[in-house]
């Protein structure tokens, strides 16, 4: 995004704010903030990856004192040390100032009944969903995730308005109240869907059998948690509060900046935050800018949706493969759900692309055709003839949690 000088003296009292702390009192020793001149100067800072906050458990990013704490959260790392971030009074408050912002944007007012499906404790979700919701005025039912039924039955009773999921979470709901003839006893007009990304041809399918409009809502706990950025009505990307950060979108193989346009992955500084200040933090999440000025007049700026995790890039046989593509490519294709699965093998010698989908035929001929239009779709789409497997809808597993699409066995 751009920086203009106003973003420069904000970026720079966060970085000297910051070398106040232990963690970059010492990563930035010998730099002195007075001295980040442009843009150009900033972007000569290392970056902050997540092993390096992983190495400062579990107080270690801690930057103001300790009497101005008021809550940890901590990011699930599903191997290794998790990383804790404190928060001061000041950082919870202005999460929920940013989410009840991101409600606002949505449309969502004190007059609707905010469902919130992800999980409290720990890690951010359901809290952050609860807080903005809270600051907002609207009536929250803090269900948390799991038991479908008691799901299903709370959104009949209560007629919620508002469903907040994961969208592997949404699609379950979806289509258990499709499955059980309930769709016109839900009174549900909106979803706000978290930070994951999400093809269109789900999103379709969670917006017809729901009978909702849809909203991205992003975030990551190491910068506050959901709720830093939201699309609108419009959906044309996710608007930014950019009074709370800044962000920039770089090549994820040499650390540059992406081209304009580009993709790339998104990279943030805060610009307020006291409890663990991070600059240059890399999200490891791909994006792109979404340029120009959006319909509903927002000043914020826009990034896309996501695309996909620069982890999650796999290389196979010289061609790129992301989820984020591979779900514009199916979503294209005719009688293909949107849930399918990737396991790459190793075998012989040879680097082999299983390539499962749902479909909604069940004719076995029928099924065989599709396989060959599929596979000739990923041929030209991204370079590899995959081998498709068509199978019925359901069959793939779905999860509550975020749902991995590419399983790379080659290691
Ligand atoms: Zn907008």
């Amino acid at each position: 995004m751009d920086m203009n000088n106003e973003m420069l003296e904000q970026i720079k009292k966060a970085i000297a704010y910051a070398m106040t702390g232990n963690f970059y009192g010492k990563r930035f020793k010998g730099i002195n903030p007075e001295d980040i001149k442009s843009k150009d100067d900033f972007e000569k800072l290392p970056f902050t990856e997540k092993e390096d906050l992983r190495g400062a458990y579990p107080l270690g990013l801690l930057a103001a004192d300790e009497e101005k704490v008021v809550r940890i959260h901590s990011s699930s790392g599903t191997t290794g040390t998790p990383v804790i971030i404190p928060y001061t009074r000041k950082d919870v408050e202005d999460w929920a100032l940013m989410f009840c912002r991101c409600y606002q944007t949505a449309g969502i007012t004190s007059m609707d009944r905010i469902h919130i499906t992800p999980g409290y404790g720990l890690w951010t979700a359901g809290i952050g969903f609860q807080l903005g919701a809270e600051r907002l005025g609207a009536m929250t039912i803090p269900m948390g995730p799991g038991n479908t039924d008691k799901q299903i039955k709370m959104m009949e009773d209560l007629r919620s308005t508002v469903l907040c999921a994961t969208s592997s979470y949404a699609l379950l709901l979806a289509e258990e109240i499709e499955k059980r003839g309930l769709r016109e006893k839900i009174c549900l007009k909106k979803g706000v869907i978290g930070s994951e990304r999400w093809g269109e041809k789900m999103r379709r399918r969670i917006a017809g059998e729901l009978g909702v409009e849809l909203y991205d809502i992003y975030g990551l706990t190491e910068i506050y948690g959901p709720g830093i950025g939201i699309s609108c009505k419009y959906q044309c990307g996710m608007h930014m509060w950019t009074d709370y950060l800044y962000y920039e979108i770089i090549d994820p193989k040499t650390g540059e900046q992406a081209e304009e346009g580009g993709i790339g992955e998104l990279v943030i500084t805060t610009l307020q935050k006291e409890g663990s200040p991070l600059i240059r933090y890399r999200t490891h999440d791909l994006t792109r800018e979404a340029g120009g000025v959006c319909p509903c007049g927002s000043p914020y700026p826009r990034i896309d949706t996501l695309i996909g995790r620069s982890d999650d890039m796999v290389k196979v046989k010289g061609a790129m493969i992301y989820p984020g593509r591979v779900d514009e490519l199916l979503g294209g294709i005719q009688d293909v759900s949107s849930e399918y699965q990737i396991q790459i093998d190793h075998l012989n010698g040879r680097d082999i692309v299983n390539l499962f989908f749902e479909t909604t035929l069940t004719d076995k001929a029928d099924m065989k055709a599709l396989e060959k239009t599929v596979e000739a779709a990923f041929k030209q789409n991204i370079g590899i003839t995959p081998h498709p497997v068509a199978v019925g809808m359901g069959e793939l597993p779905r999860s509550e949690k975020k749902s991995t699409r590419i399983f790379d066995n080659r290691y």
